[in-house]
């Protein structure tokens, strides 16, 4: 994870800086990034990286912004597991910024970082949807807990197999049937199919699908998506049973019966 922070910084802190990453590289036997995807926004230096470094040691994979803009718009084109959020922001604010995630992508844990203790702000973002809190100061033993916590709520909704629509997909074996027939499908077309399950019943954008599946940002009139919803659908539905896959006018597709 570089920041601005990271070129700003002096050398002599840079360079034990980058000698405690390679203390905790060589050290660390976690792969990077296996524990979860998270994005970061907060605008204090100190915080980013003292919280960076903190959960890419845990095995994190670490995404920061400065701005509650950009991170708003990080945050909703999809891909993160989790956001850790401050609340005075440049851009916009953490509130404005809870406010359209929970509105988006309701499922998506945000924990909320707050130098403000008192209990209004609690009770106000909790309203606003906000699933968690920690108060600045915070320990990284305490992130570490909160976040580990959510992602533990989302694991045990996502075991090893998924079922929905008649659909069972072993993630496991990357084995799928379709009312018991089995289907067989591409790596792109299994990853695809992965994702719409996972967000069964919900309209999923274009945008979070090819972030998700695709992992790095296409032209945005691409019809990569459309193209590979049409192979799914051809695969998985029979003729007196469509694939249960809808198209949702101007925003994507959702995973689901009927409506
Ligand atoms: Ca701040």
């Amino acid at each position: 994870m570089a920041t601005d922070h990271d070129r700003d910084r002096d050398n002599g802190e840079a360079a034990t800086l980058a000698q405690e990453r390679r203390t905790e590289e060589s050290g660390g036997e976690r792969e990077r990034g296996a524990a979860g995807r998270l994005l970061l926004i907060e605008d204090e230096p100190g915080i980013v990286d003292f919280v960076s470094r903190g959960l890419e040691a845990e095995g994190f994979e670490v995404e920061a912004v400065l701005d509650g803009a950009v991170g708003e718009r990080l945050a909703l084109r999809g891909g993160f597991d989790a956001v850790v959020l401050d609340l005075m922001l440049p851009g916009r604010s953490g509130m404005e910024v809870l406010a359209s995630v929970r509105t988006a992508m309701p499922s998506l844990p945000v924990i909320v970082l707050t130098a403000r203790a008192e209990i209004e702000d609690r009770v106000a973002g909790l309203e606003a949807g906000a699933v968690d809190y920690l108060v600045k100061p915070f320990s990284m033993a305490e992130l570490v807990a909160r976040v580990r916590a959510q992602l533990r709520v989302i694991a045990q909704v996502s075991t090893s197999t998924l079922e929905a629509e008649g659909i069972e997909v072993d993630l496991l074996t990357r084995k799928v049937k379709r009312s018991g027939r089995p289907v067989l499908l591409s790596t792109t077309e299994f990853e695809l199919l992965t994702f719409l399950m996972r967000h069964h019943g919900q309209v999923v954008s274009r945008e979070a699908i090819l972030s998700s599946v695709w992992g790095y940002e296409h032209d945005p009139a691409t019809n990569v998506v459309d193209v590979y919803v049409g192979y799914l659908r051809r695969k998985l539905g029979a003729p007196d049973d469509p694939a249960p896959i809808h198209t949702v006018r101007a925003v994507g597709y959702r995973l689901g019966a009927a409506s």
